[in-house]
Order: C-alpha cells, then structure tokens, then sequence
C-alpha cells in the first residue's frame, strides 16, 4: 500500500506513521525526519536546511522532491510506504503524481485535530523548531500551502478521515480500521 499521513504541525502523524508503518511491514518515509538527519550529520543538505527548518518555513521544493525522489527509488519501497509530510505544496503533489506514474496513492490518511491543543503539545515537545515563533508560521503555512491538498486528494476520492484526539495506541487502532473499512 502507498499511503500519505497528514495533518497540521504537531498533529502526531509522525508517531502513527511510524507504528503503522511497522504493522504493516512498510517503510515509513518521513521528509522531516530525514531532513533532521542531514542537520546532525552535517551534510551539506543539512547546512542548506537548518535555518530553513529552525524559523519553520518550508524547505524549497527543488531539494525536497530530490531527496525524496531518492528515498522512494530504494528497494525497501518497492511494494509500498507511508509518507510523513510530502507532498506538502501542490508543486510536490505534481513531482509525486509523475514519480509514481500511474499507480499513485492508494489512501491519504487525514489526522483530525483540535489545532489548539496542539501548540502546547509542540512546545512540550521542545524540538528545535518548536518554539512559538516558528510554530505560528508553520501553522499560517499549512493552512496556505498544504491544506489545499486535502481538496486535490479529496477529490480522486482516495481520503480517509481520522480522529487524531486521544491515546497513542487507540490511534493506530483507528488508523488501521479505517485502511480496512475504505
Ligand atoms: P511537523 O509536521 O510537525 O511540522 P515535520 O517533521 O514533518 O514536522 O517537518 C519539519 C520541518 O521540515 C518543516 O517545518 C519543514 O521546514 C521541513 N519539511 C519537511 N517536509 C517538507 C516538505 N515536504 N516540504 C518542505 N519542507 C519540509
């Protein structure tokens, strides 16, 4: 199965992506993760990145779709994953459309969230990017950059609403029944 988690910032897509992913014996493909890898690497992405990521703005589309490109050409992805924040921009859906030709995502899983609850979460969560500053403008960008996705995805019919609220593990639950009910 090829799916796509999203949600708003803080949303806990990450954590879900990754446990479903190991139930459904998957790689879980996320592109902050792996852009948080290339800052504590060093790499010279990384350098690139950091500031970008720090003040919350959108990494530029030309080196995500690249790293991402490369990580789903992998073997491990062969017979599907689930992708944590891409696509992000419509010019991200655009690149993901042609990469995977016309086999596409099977499901997009939408996390359902009471958006404020979750600065707190995130400023509990004390990631580099998580301060109040930075998460007020991955918010205003979600909403003008990546929620517009949810229609694009909406419309192919292919989007699965969860409710993103409560215990970790009742979570996944919900994930999983909803993959076996759509
Ligand atoms: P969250 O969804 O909680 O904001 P992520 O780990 O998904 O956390 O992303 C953290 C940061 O990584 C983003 O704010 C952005 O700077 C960068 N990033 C991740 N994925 C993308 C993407 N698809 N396009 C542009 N930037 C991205």
């Amino acid at each position: 199965m090829r799916l796509l988690f999203i949600g708003p910032p803080g949303a806990g897509k990450g954590t879900q992506a990754s446990r479903v992913a190991e139930r459904l014996g998957i790689p879980h493909i996320s592109t902050g993760d792996m852009f948080r890898h290339h800052v504590s690497n060093g790499t010279e992405l990384g350098a690139k990145v950091d500031a970008i990521m720090k003040a919350g703005d959108y990494v530029p589309d030309s080196l995500t779709v690249q790293m991402l490109s490369q990580r789903v050409a992998e073997d491990d992805a062969a017979d599907g994953f689930i992708l944590d924040g891409f696509p992000r921009t419509p010019a991200q859906v655009e690149a993901l459309d042609e990469l995977l030709s016309e086999e596409g995502l099977d499901r997009v899983v939408v996390f359902e969230v009471d958006e404020g609850e979750l600065a707190g979460r995130m400023l509990a969560r004390g990631r580099a990017d998580d301060t109040e500053e930075a998460i007020r403008n991955r918010f205003d960008i979600y909403r003008k950059q990546t929620q517009p996705l949810l229609d694009v995805y909406g419309e192919r019919g292919i989007t699965v609403s969860v409710d993103g609220m409560g215990e970790v593990g009742e979570i996944t639950d919900r994930v999983i029944a909803a993959l076996h009910q759509s």
